[in-house]
Order: structure tokens, then sequence, then C-alpha cells
């Protein structure tokens, strides 16, 4: 009896641990403009984000994390597809973002991470911000996703004439809160608009709630949830419990109250016993808007924020949580948004053409297995140019400008500025005449990169 009861342990811990290799859960927690410097773990003096915390102790925090653009349109398009915006139209010098009157949106051709993972028999949700085209034949219902909840575009959308317009609130003190009705957004169920105005003040919450629900309908399968928050992109909103709370203003609650979320979703995973064979990502689609002040987040100490190709617009923290699978460090090696498919793909056991990726498969390093990160070059396009590379530690911009609306003024360089991002990661010394040759090396680095990008119909210009 004894040797059937320790041969059935056996069995049982091998067939846990073979589940665990086959299909791993993932969640992504992808924020809206949060910056490189908004965490505690990364260095916010005012900010509390204990649960953020936890997470970069347990796992993997990420310190040269990247998106594929400094907006919110291009980036999501970048993350679910592994690959650059530039390439599937979803980047445009006219209008940065797809609006409420767009006619676009992530093109049928591209194939998402959901659509991937479904080849494995995935339960998928998107839940929040959607921002890949607001139109039924666009949303996440039509891209792998069986499920969706959320506002289709950014929470400052459909403002109603007559307010005061946030964009002239730059007095407005750093606690203020504007009432919902004054920003008539949507709440889309699936392909059914079921809520408007949306209440905002609910919303983080809300999308908590519908991530920890989601797990529960589908432990006993594999699942990816795609939790993509409005906030903290302005107008900044939060609940009764959080609203007051931090230090640093209504900034700070919003973040107080997206990390007290991430802190549940961890302790349903756990609950659940789910932990072990489950990877949660934390990150954000983009730089602060610097151009709100406190109603803003910070990049610390990286240069420019949201829309600029400098570091403060595209480098953002980056987070990896799964006790059973990541091994836990600090990781200075290059990684970016575009990098989850082929990741998430590997570690499911699901092919990829990486010929028409522009993502890497960060598996090895996550897991330990490896110390290097496949990923050597950071491409900085900005409204279908190439403004910088990047290539181990040396970046060339060949074009500079600030954030949008503030910060420096739109530059050509003749001859790019060379920045060494380990030794000067603020982009305070160019040394371009230092280094001739690097500059040669990445000038024809970017060219080679300019001819692989096929012209292709513009889809924010629809
Ligand atoms: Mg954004």
């Amino acid at each position: 009896m004894r040797y059937f009861a320790i041969f059935a342990a056996l069995m049982s811990l091998i067939l846990t641990n073979t589940a665990a290799a086959a299909a791993p859960n993932f969640v992504v927690v992808f924020c809206d403009d949060l910056g490189y410097g908004d965490l505690s773990c990364y260095g916010h003096p005012s900010i509390e984000t204990p649960n953020l915390d936890r997470m970069a102790e347990e796992g993997q925090r990420w310190t040269n994390f990247y998106v594929g653009a400094s907006v919110c349109t291009p980036s999501r398009a970048a993350l679910l597809t592994g690959r650059l915006p530039v390439r599937n139209g979803m980047m445009s010098a006219k209008r940065r973002v797809l609006f409420p009157n767009s006619n676009g949106g992530l093109p049928e051709s591209e194939t998402t991470i959901a659509e991937y993972l479904r080849q494995k028999n995935y339960a998928t949700a998107a839940i929040g911000k959607w921002h890949l085209g607001h139109l039924p034949e666009f949303l996440p219902t039509r891209h792998g996703f069986d499920t969706y909840w959320g506002i289709p575009y950014s929470n400052d959308m459909d403002a109603l004439k007559g307010h005061p317009n946030y964009r002239q609130q730059s007095h407005v003190s750093a606690t203020y809160m504007p009432s919902i009705e004054q920003y008539n957004v949507p709440i889309i169920h699936d392909d059914e608009e079921v809520e408007r105005p949306a209440d905002q003040t609910t919303i983080t919450r809300r999308y908590t709630d519908r991530t920890i629900d989601f797990i529960h309908e589908h432990q006993k399968q594999p699942f990816f949830v795609y939790l993509a928050h409005n906030l903290p992109h302005i107008p900044l909103f939060a609940s009764e419990e959080f609203y007051g709370s931090s230090a640093r203003g209504i900034y700070g609650d919003v973040l107080a109250e997206i990390d007290h979320g991430v802190g549940r979703i961890l302790d349903t995973l756990e609950e659940l016993k789910l932990e072990q064979n489950t990877i949660v990502v934390f990150t954000s689609d983009n730089g602060p808007w610097l151009p709100f002040q406190a109603h803003g987040g910070s990049a610390g100490l990286l240069r420019e924020g949201k829309g600029s190709t400098f570091e403060g617009g595209m480098r953002v923290p980056g987070i990896f949580w799964g006790p059973g699978i990541v091994e836990s460090g600090t990781k200075h090696e290059l990684g970016a948004t575009m990098d989850l498919l082929p990741t998430f793909c590997s570690l499911a056991g699901i092919d990829v053409d990486s010929g028409s990726m522009d993502g890497y498969d960060l598996s090895s390093v996550l897991t330990g297995k490896s110390k290097e990160s496949p990923r050597d070059r950071i491409f900085y396009w900005r409204e279908e140019k190439l403004y910088a590379v990047r290539q181990g530690p040396w970046k060339a911009h060949f074009i500079t400008e600030g954030c949008y609306g503030i910060g420096p003024k739109r530059e050509e360089h003749e001859t790019p500025e060379l920045y060494h991002l380990e030794h000067d990661p603020s982009e305070k010394y160019n040394i371009a005449e230092r280094h001739p040759e690097v500059v040669d090396d990445l000038l024809r680095f970017a060219e080679e990169h300019r001819r692989s990008v096929k012209p292709v119909t513009n889809q924010l210009e629809r």
C-alpha cells in the first residue's frame, strides 16, 4: 500500500511537470503611458507598488526593455503581432493613432499572439483598451480572442464639447479628477456596446475582476489574458478606495490601484495552484505623456517621453513573474514587447515563422538556460521614419525630436548623434566624433533594415 502511495505521488509529480512543460498560462498586464521611472522597483521615490516590487523580486526585472513605437496604436500592434508596426500599416505621420472616426484597424492578414496560442487550445481574453480598430471587423474577437470587455480606444477620446479641455488644464492640481461624463467613451463586450459613458472611476478594478473571473473559469485549460489597462493615460480616475491614497497625487493613486489589482491576480494564481505553470508579464505601451505635468508619469533618468525616440519614449518597465518557470534576477539584456509572441509560442511548443518576425524568443533567458538575450538591436521608428537604431550599447540618432508639444524640435542629422547607452543612459553626451567607425557601422545597419520594410496600406489614414 505504501509503495502504491509513493508510486501515485511520483506519477502525479511527473504528470504535473509534463503539463507544465506542455502549456503554460500567460497573463500580460499592459499599462498605458506608464514611464520607466514610475514604479518603486524602478526607483520612484514617492509611488508605492509593493505587488509589482514582489513580482520583480521573485521574477525577472528587465532594465533594457522596449516597445515597438512610442505611441498607443502602433505599440499595441507590435506587442500582439511581434512585428514592427511600419510593416502592417499601423503607424502614420498624419494620424499617430486610431480615433473614434477612423475606418482602419489591425489587418486580418496579421496573426496575433492569441491566434497562435489557439493552435494549442488556449482560452483567450482581451480585457481593457484595444486601440487596434473599434469597428466590428477589427475587434479582439476577430483577432483570436474568445472574448473582449473594455474601452476600445483611449480614455480621453469622445470628450464632450462644452467641457474644459483636459489638454489646457496644466494648471489643474495634481489630485484633480474629472467627472466621468466629460469623456463619453463606451465599454464594448465582445462586439456590443454595454455602457456609455464608461464609469472610469471603477474601470481599473473591473478590468482586474474580469481577469480573475476568466482565470477561475478557465483554470483547467491553458489560458492567455491580455489585460490592457486604460490608465495611467489621462484623464486619471481612481476608485473611492484609492483616491487620495498616495503621496504622488492622483497619478500615484492610479498606480496604487493597478498594483493592488496585480497583487489580486498573483493571489488568485496561487490559490488555484497555477503559479508554477503561469507567466505574468507587466509592462507599458510607451513612455510618460510629459506635457500633462503632474498628471503624466516619469521616465526616471531617461530622456524625453511619449512620442519621442529618445529612451524615455520607448524604454519601459518589463517584469516577468512565474515561480515555476522564470529564474529570478535583474536582466540588463535587450528585450522588447515584440518578443512576447515568439517567447510564448516557444514555451507553448508552437512554431512561428521567424522570417516575418521582429520579435525574438527570450525563453532561454527567462528560464535561466542562457544569460544572453538573442536580441542585440532596437529600431526606433516614429511616424514611418527610422529615427534611430541601437546595437548592443550603441545608439545612433538620424533624426531627433522631443515629446509632442514640448521638448526639442525635429532635427535631421547629417552626422548621426551617437550615445553609449550603458555609460550614458540619459543620452547626454554625443560621442559621434570620437567613434566614426561605430557611426558608419550603424548607418549601414540602418540602411539594411530600411530595405527590409515594404510599402503597405496605411490603416491609420483610412
Ligand atoms: Mg500609450
